[in-house]
């Protein structure tokens, strides 16, 4: 009887790709992958650690195993396996913990299955970790994301990503080419590059051989992907070769997601980040200028030790001001082993709450006038293969949401619409053209 294996993942699209790369390492070794809530002999539970909630949800994931098979052989690998190995160790259940290196080892570590009575933790020093392992995510989306980068060199006081994924280092560029030939080969249409401080691509062993301008240069060559998205570049690493190379580029689309983490420099001292407002609004103004309908997401934080009032409205004045498309908002929760958790004046969590809040409408708003603007023009839409309600949904090429009647002919498939109106729940409808551009 095959053995049954079923994954759950939280986090961040490098920890989709992994998973699914683990996967497959599972499917060659021979297991049958089932659903998280099918009855299976083995889960991997991959583990994100960027907040507190996320450690949290790692127990109840755990316990919703142990409902679905009481006997199963549950082992936790990811950013929070590799951080707190002892902690996950007493969670019960708990039969294995693998570490950022071990983890992709695990078909040889997890052997027979046999439950021991004291939980295995195999965790090498994060500092010892610097071998590179590719990976990318198949089959279960539309899109694809492909890992070309891990670990971070940077040392932003709020963070703990260094602590869980080590030091910069990178796929070399065939590597990526030949993964993303096989990806095309396989039908997909998007890729999404990912990585921890993706803007920082071309470390080997420790030595710098290239920079992510040669990566996208030799990506854009790759024949039978129609697009390539950047997940997330720190500003300081978007160059402007960058950004006049994506602005006629065959296969990149203009959307740029680009962490500014505070609108006041005071902050962004604080937090130890690499530049200043300045530079985040002259990259703005710079994409802006070259492409008027590229879409542009915000990473920022509210609630970092020693953020005034003041300094929180300058941030909002200074989001409002500026030609953006959509926030992600986070609030600032407080990481062991980070610097910024030893600083002084922390913020109330009700005034966290209240500032989070005041982003969340202020990215409405910015994503409702960033549509608003589509609206009229022709796009070319990527279907998804969700179903809801009788919908399913597309992305554009810069990023606008689109929902249709739900077509099983269209999943996977490009299609030229014309974007009409914005619906109550803030996708956009569209009139469908006859023309669908490729499958
Ligand atoms: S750039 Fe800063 S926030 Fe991003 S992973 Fe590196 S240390 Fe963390």
């Amino acid at each position: 009887m095959k053995k049954k294996v079923a994954f759950y993942t939280l986090g961040c699209k490098l920890n989709y790709s992994e998973t699914s790369t683990i996967s497959r390492q599972f499917s060659k070794a021979g297991f049958d992958t089932v659903n998280f809530t099918d009855q299976a002999d083995v889960y991997v539970i991959n583990t994100c650690s960027v907040t507190e909630n996320a450690d949290k949800k790692c127990r109840k994931v755990v316990k919703e195993a142990l409902k679905y098979s009481p006997n199963a052989y549950i082992t936790i690998v990811g950013c929070y396996a590799q951080l707190k190995p002892t902690e996950i160790s007493e969670i019960p259940g708990v039969d294995m913990v693998l570490g950022a290196a071990e983890k992709f080892l695990i078909i040889d570590y997890i052997n027979d299955l046999t439950k021991q009575p004291k939980t295995l933790v195999y965790n090498q020093d994060i500092a010892q970790t610097n071998q590179f392992i590719p990976a990318y995510s198949f089959g279960d989306r539309t899109r694809t994301f492909l890992k070309v980068q891990d670990g971070c060199d940077y040392s932003c006081t709020f963070c703990t990503i260094p602590l869980a994924r080590g030091s910069s280092r990178s796929d070399s560029i065939e590597s990526v080419i030949s993964q993303a030939n096989e990806i095309a080969a396989s039908g997909v249409n998007e890729i999404v590059l990912t990585g921890v401080n993706l803007g920082d691509f071309g470390i080997r062993n420790g030595e710098r051989e290239n920079r992510f301008f040669d990566l996208v240069k030799a990506l854009d060559e790759v024949k039978g992907i129609n697009r390539i998205r950047i997940s997330s570049i720190e500003p300081n690493l978007l160059t402007n070769e960058i950004i006049d190379y994506v602005s006629i580029s065959k296969r990149f689309v203009p959307h740029f997601h680009i962490p500014l983490q505070s609108g006041s420099n005071k902050i962004l001292g604080l937090m130890r980040r690499r530049y200043r407002r300045e530079l985040y609004t002259e990259r703005v103004a710079k994409i802006k200028e070259l492409m008027p309908n590229c879409c542009i997401g915000v990473d920022v934080i509210v609630g970092f030790p020693g953020e005034t009032r003041e300094d929180f409205l300058e941030t909002y004045d200074f989001l409002n001001q500026l030609d953006i498309s959509y926030l992600h908002v986070f609030t600032y929760s407080e990481r062991e082993n980070t610097p910024a958790a030893q600083m002084p004046d922390p913020v109330p969590g009700s005034e966290r709450a209240d500032r989070s809040k005041m982003l969340h409408i202020l990215s409405e708003k910015k994503r409702r006038a960033f549509y608003e603007s589509q609206l009229g023009q022709h796009a070319e839409i990527l279907f998804e293969a969700d179903q809801k309600d009788g919908f399913m949904h597309g992305f554009s090429r810069n990023y606008v949401k689109i929902k249709a009647p739900y077509d099983p002919l269209l999943v996977n498939g490009i299609k030229n619409v014309q974007l009409m109106n914005i619906a109550p729940d803030g996708d956009v409808e569209i009139l469908e053209t006859a023309e669908i551009l490729s499958h």
